[in-house]
């Protein structure tokens, strides 16, 4: 593990003095390269962010790394946002980007300096680009994906090195199992996984469980039973949705009720029993067995619904509501008396269980509209959050092969067999292009040449050996880090999906086009206003002056 105080990583700064322009950028993308090389694949160590304030992460995520370090390289920058993108569009295959975005920058450094024009670089850098574009879906290979082995090779390949060994394919397994409850011809809908991770228990608990799980530990919500044998299990349930809170309404403007006398405080005692009341009836009306409120229940209320049998569920997230009503039909009201059997969902079954002390409520059953949560716990808050995101990587790939039906082998193979390819393409032209096309190639295998630097091989014997193995057809030979030899990476389950590798070449190759072409570098002052304006949005940006992506993911997740 190495240790990154992160405020010195300012050094990935800009240096007035620097003769040329390309010179820094290439050096500044290589510095950002450098500090996640030792973390790729599944012998990649791991880096302790230390934060001014002393807080403390430890990842091996290139993304999340990238996320927490001060960089303040404006081509650092270009670089990092393309490790963003490939982390929010695919989730997977972030290191390697960087990794191959700096190695396309180098190489294209030194064409540059020997004469070769930055057009003719780029058109080189765009031939490459676009024969591999075509080849990756060619060099792909179909997997059964009814195989659970498989996709768990496949999920295991993406996460390898994050955790020990055992622990990736613990989460493997338990992703496989999600995605395969609510996989429906070929096709995955991430907004029928719901993923919750709760610190606390151990990691080994982690589990898949069929159906809804909506939290009850986070809201005040406690079950108010009035006797121990209110039931824990409802079958063929029917269930409300409420959006708005289940308390007596006060007038507006009024803070506290005057109470002259004791009959006032009857009278507003009949008042709100009288208003518990039309609520207990109106629900009662439509046969609720339990109702799932957005916002608070009053806990009058919650005992009355109680004492008539049904389950009374507040504060629950809205997302949960919506999928809550997608599942089951029913349609959350605004007011209780909108409240009529159109509005209900049926059917359905609904268990009130601990799952490692955590109270939840479990809704099942559902006729079309499959659901699964996927339940993470971790020792600590951080280990749990860490969980969570490997799991979205996990769930990116499977769908990402499911869909696709084709993975690419990974361990270097594909990188190795496409630098070939280029390499004889390269002799098809005879303009500098040609010299371009062939650097790419050369960056193309930093890939493999990583790989075997981590696991301790000899990077130029592994690459020597690689070559030799495609050269002579062995297309998908990749590097088995564990015998430091080089085998066949389909024979050895090591399988990526062709989305992750097509984006993460295409993105390094955007941003490497992109900085080669800079040749000088202006700085700009903006007018007093725009000056102004751009200060008080500071909060919303990143400390390095990219806006910071969402938390969210591009498909729904529950929390
Ligand atoms: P990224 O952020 O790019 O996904 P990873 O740390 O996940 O980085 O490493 C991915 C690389 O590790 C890929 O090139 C993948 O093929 C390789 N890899 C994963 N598992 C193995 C394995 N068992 N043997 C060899 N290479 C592997
Ligand atoms: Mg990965």
């Amino acid at each position: 593990m190495a240790t990154h105080d992160v405020s010195t990583h300012s050094f990935i700064g800009e240096n007035k003095r620097e003769s040329s322009v390309l010179e820094s950028n290439v050096r500044a993308s290589q510095a950002l390269a450098e500090m996640l090389r030792t973390t790729l694949g599944p012998k990649g160590l791991d880096k302790m962010l230390v934060s001014p304030e002393g807080e403390i992460v430890v990842t091996n995520d290139g993304a999340s790394i990238l996320n927490r370090i001060d960089i303040t390289h404006p081509v650092a920058n270009l670089v990092v946002e393309v490790a963003q993108q490939q982390d929010t569009k695919v989730g997977d295959g972030t290191t390697s980007a960087v990794i191959l975005a700096s190695e396309l920058v180098n190489q294209a450094g030194k064409l540059l300096e020997h004469g070769v024009h930055p057009t003719k670089l780029i058109e080189g850098y765009h031939i490459a680009s676009t024969h591999i574009s075509e080849r990756l879906s060619e060099l792909a290979r179909p997997i059964d994906t009814t195989d659970k082995e498989q996709l768990q090779h496949v999920a295991h390949t993406s996460i390898t090195g994050k955790w020990d060994d055992q622990a990736s394919a613990f989460l493997a397994e338990r992703a496989v199992d999600a995605v395969r409850a609510i996989e429906h011809n070929g096709c995955v809908d991430f907004e029928r996984i719901t993923r919750k991770t709760f610190p606390g228990g151990s990691f080994y608990d982690s589990t898949v469980v069929d159906g809804l799980v909506i939290d009850m530990q986070e809201s005040s919500t406690d079950v108010v039973s009035p006797s121990e044998e209110f039931p824990r299990q409802f079958t063929d349930a029917t269930i409300a949705l409420v959006d708005r809170q289940m308390t007596v309404d006060k007038p507006t403007g009024v803070g506290a009720v005057d109470l002259e006398s004791h009959d006032d405080y009857e009278a507003l005692l009949a008042y709100e029993t009288n208003v518990y009341n039309e609520y207990v009836e109106r629900l009662s009306a439509v046969e609720s067995d339990v109702l799932f409120c957005q916002q608070a229940i009053d806990d009058p209320l919650r005992y009355m619904l109680a004492r008539n049998g049904i389950l009374a569920v507040e504060r629950t997230r809205r997302d949960e509501l919506e999928k809550l009503a997608r599942a089951t039909g029913a349609h959350p009201v605004q007011q209780i008396d909108d409240l009529t059997v159109a509005e209900v969902g049926r059917g359905v079954d609904v268990e009130r269980r601990t799952l490692n002390e955590t109270k939840v409520t479990i809704v099942s059953g559902f006729e079309e509209f499959d659901q699964v949560s996927l339940i993470a716990r971790g020792g600590t808050a951080h280990v749990a959050e860490e969980t969570k995101r490997v799991l979205d990587d996990c769930f990116y790939v499977l769908k990402l092969a499911i869909e696709d039906g084709v993975v690419l082998p990974g361990g270097g193979a594909t990188e190795a067999e496409l630098a070939r390819e280029l390499r004889s393409l390269a002799t098809e032209y005879d303009g500098r292009e040609q010299l371009a096309i062939s650097a790419f190639a050369d960056a193309l295998e930093i890939i493999p040449k990583t790989l075997a630097e981590t696991a301790g091989m000899n990077p130029i014997d592994a690459l020597i050996e690689l070559r030799t193995h495609h050269h002579e057809g062995d297309s998908t030979a990749g590097l088995d880090l564990e015998s430091g030899t080089v085998v066949d990476m389909f024979e050895q389950s090591v399988l990526e999906p062709v989305y992750v590798k097509q984006r993460s070449i295409s993105g390094a190759t955007e941003a490497a086009n992109l900085i080669v072409r800079i040749d000088d570098r202006l700085s700009v002052t903006g007018s007093e206003e725009e000056h102004d304006h751009e200060h008080s949005h500071d909060h919303s940006h990143r400390p390095n002056g990219l806006v910071e992506s969402t938390e969210g993911y591009p498909w729904s997740l529950g929390h």
